[in-house]
């Protein structure tokens, strides 16, 4: 989501919650996976891209949820086009959902299981290819990138995330570490054959 005031005003206002909780109220933090615990099961995820296509990731300051990368395409003269270019799934799996969202900012949405409590999702989609029980394989096509968000008004772009037991961690994808807030050029090995 590239709205950066509201993700501003949602952080103000959560502090706000939080310094006004009693401590019994706030939730204990849940314990993250350490990188070599998440490395040990990480399936090896490749770009949601065609085969050679280099796109432009970015997880910003502000980003929401925390670690989601929004990626573009650029044509030579520099204007993006993005809209409408297939999104292949980072893995194989199964689809647990496959949904437009009226009550957050993803809008046509689409979340692959991989196993050993890793998915990916894939948002802000044009169309939608496939329905939720479908198994794919990596590289399957599962729907295409659009600009559907029932909050925001956005430009067309693709927001990924790499989820481990329901927590968006840093991706890795086809051996890059995206850490925060990376913003770089990658070129997808998904669907090389
Ligand atoms: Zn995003």
């Amino acid at each position: 989501m590239q709205r950066r005031s509201r993700r501003l005003l949602a952080v103000i206002s959560a502090v706000a919650a939080v310094a006004f909780a009693a401590p019994a109220a706030v939730a204990a933090p849940q314990e993250a996976a350490s990188e070599s615990e998440l490395a040990a099961t990480r399936p090896a995820f490749r770009m949601p891209f065609e085969c050679g296509q280099r796109w432009l990731g970015s997880n910003w300051n502000g980003h929401s949820p925390g670690h989601s990368i929004d990626w573009n395409h650029y044509a030579a003269d520099g204007s993006t086009d993005d809209y409408g270019r297939r999104v292949f799934a980072s893995a194989g799996g199964k689809v647990i959902a496959s949904y437009y969202s009226t009550s957050t900012g993803y809008g046509n949405t689409v979340v692959v299981g991989h196993g050993n409590g890793w998915q990916t999702r894939y948002a802000h989609l044009k169309t939608r290819a496939v329905q939720r029980g479908d198994s794919v394989n990596r590289g399957q096509k599962l729907g295409r990138v659009g600009k559907s968000s029932a909050l925001y008004n956005l430009s067309p772009h693709l927001h990924y995330e790499q989820i481990h037991n329901g927590q968006v961690v840093v991706s890795v994808i086809q051996g890059v570490r995206w850490y925060d807030y990376l913003k770089r050029y990658q070129t997808s090995k998904n669907r090389c054959g």
